[in-house]
């Protein structure tokens, strides 16, 4: 299929639909990262995911900033280069991670409406930390 045909509508119908992630169903590739065809050539689906949330292709790598690599709710990825995939890390994880933040920041985040990516530039914290605060894995006493 040509990818002018795609929106971001079918790629979710695709997507088995738990809590906010978008699990692809599909082709998976050593059961991490899923891929579709698109004109001959095979497409990570989290990229496609940004790309149809965005309109344009990411240039560095699309990372996750939850635990899902099938997961492609563009809410949930970002851009950046492998490093910066801090989900993966100890501190993405919560463990010790949210010593750069106030509690006055952790409850501006809460009450934010903004996307997590764009929340995790303007705190300098890795998005990851962002997705734990919202899901209550991290500060949930505040
Ligand atoms: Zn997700």
């Amino acid at each position: 299929m040509m990818i002018e045909k795609w929106t971001i509508e079918m790629l979710k119908n695709r997507c088995e639909i738990t809590d906010d992630h978008w699990l692809f169903i599909g082709y998976r590739e050593n059961n991490r990262y899923c891929r579709v065809s698109i004109e001959g050539e095979m497409i990570l689906v989290h990229r496609l995911s940004m790309f149809l949330a965005t309109g344009k292709w990411a240039k560095e790598n699309v990372n996750h900033i939850c635990e899902h690599k099938n997961c492609c709710n563009p809410e949930h990825l970002y851009e950046g280069n492998q490093s910066d995939n801090m989900f993966d890390t100890e501190y993405g994880k919560g463990r010790g991670g949210g010593a750069k933040l106030t509690e006055d920041q952790v409850r501006e985040i809460k009450a934010s409406d903004k996307r997590s990516a764009d929340l995790a530039r303007e705190y300098k914290v890795a998005p990851g930390q962002i997705y734990n605060i919202r899901s209550g894995l991290c500060w949930a006493h505040i």
